[in-house]
């Protein structure tokens, strides 16, 4: 099947084309993001590869269902970028990867919880400059201490494990009950407890209406004060503005996050030469107590490697039409 694959990287095509090897789909890769004005260099395009940030709306759906295409792959986890209900109105089927690195997202955000803790961050930058003080470094047992992880599917479930190693006690949110959650010791609480109780919270849940914001500042107000807040799920579950307000009075004390809620405007980009106009985002990288990623979480040689290999039988099934597990479809409204 012939296939375009937008938001291309180096890392995409050597994953894509070493997975399509013994297969043979047409892959075409193109450098640009996916969006309505994009759209039309997939005409003659059955099928259509896209990621996070290619905005895969009705209007760049419209052009692409006029262009022959009747397939969308997200070689991703989140689908907030895709229109489903359109995509369905125009006959066009999605799939995606459900699945491809829910170690490699708990792992990172393990990391983001060390590094923040104990300032490894800042150590790095200061022993390079023969500076060996520890002023400024002091950190606290994660022994002890309550982690609050906010949905338990595959990647919060993965993380409850690692810090009940640690020695954490495990407080969990989730619209349901994961019982390998409460089976390695961790309880299901009310949102209020997890703000109350957490000494670390953890976001795992998807990005959908409900979840919008639910970091803002009503929650900020119930959190322990000198807490940490770790984001690697997607940026708009935090109210950015109403964080930097908590992380000013002290109420939030380290904030380690690998999505950002206008990130579509900077990450997997070199901006390195050029001046970033989101003052929001420059403020963040002020504090010193702020460790910010750029979507790298799920970035795992094992993961880019499940991701081809799903991608690519994810298009297979289409094009033999088999059913495909791993469509998703519009909910429908209640
Ligand atoms: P999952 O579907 O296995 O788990 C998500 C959990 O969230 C489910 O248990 C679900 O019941 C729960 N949930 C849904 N609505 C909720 C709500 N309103 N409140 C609380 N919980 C709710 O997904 P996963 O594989 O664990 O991934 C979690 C998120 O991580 C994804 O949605 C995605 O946005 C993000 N992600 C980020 C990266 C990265 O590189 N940073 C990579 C992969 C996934």
């Amino acid at each position: 099947m012939k296939v375009a694959v937008f938001s291309t990287k180096t890392y995409d095509r050597q994953f894509l084309s070493a997975a399509n090897s013994p297969i043979q789909h047409e892959l075409v890769f193109f450098e640009p993001r996916l969006n309505r004005d994009t759209a039309i260099l997939a005409a003659g395009f059955p099928a259509v590869c896209v990621f996070v940030h290619d905005q895969v709306d009705a209007p760049t759906l419209k052009i692409l269902a006029s262009g022959g295409t009747r397939l969308i792959v997200l070689r991703c986890a989140g689908f907030n970028n895709v229109d489903l209900t359109a995509a369905a109105e125009l006959g066009i089927t999605v799939v995606r990867v459900p699945a491809y690195s829910p170690y490699g997202v708990a792992e990172h955000a393990v990391g983001l919880i060390l590094s923040l803790n104990r300032k490894i961050h800042r150590a790095y930058n200061r022993v390079r400059e023969g500076n060996f003080s520890l002023e400024g470094l002091l950190g606290f047992n994660l022994y002890g201490r309550t982690v609050g992880i906010i949905g338990t599917g595959k990647i919060g479930l993965i993380l409850g494990n690692i810090m009940k190693g640690f020695g954490c006690n495990i407080l969990a949110y989730d619209v349901y009950h994961n019982p390998e959650l409460e089976a390695l010791g961790g309880s299901y609480v009310e949102l209020g407890e997890i703000f109350a109780k957490s000494d670390i919270i953890s976001l795992h849940c998807p990005l959908t209406p409900e979840t919008h914001h639910l970091i803002g500042s009503d929650a900020i107000a119930q959190m322990k004060p000198g807490m940490m807040i770790i984001n690697t799920s997607r940026g708009a579950l935090i109210n950015t503005q109403a964080v930097i307000e908590g992380l000013k009075s002290g109420q939030i004390g380290y904030l380690g996050v690998d999505v950002y809620e206008q990130e579509s405007e900077l990450f997997f980009e070199d901006l390195s030469d050029e001046i970033i106009q989101d003052d929001v985002f420059q403020h963040l990288t002020t504090f010193p107590n702020v460790l910010i990623t750029g979507h790298q979480a799920f970035f795992t040689a094992d993961a880019l490697r499940n991701i081809a290999d799903t991608t690519l039988a994810n298009m297979t099934d289409f094009e033999q039409a088999r059913p495909c597990a791993n469509e998703i479809r519009a909910q429908p409204q209640p």
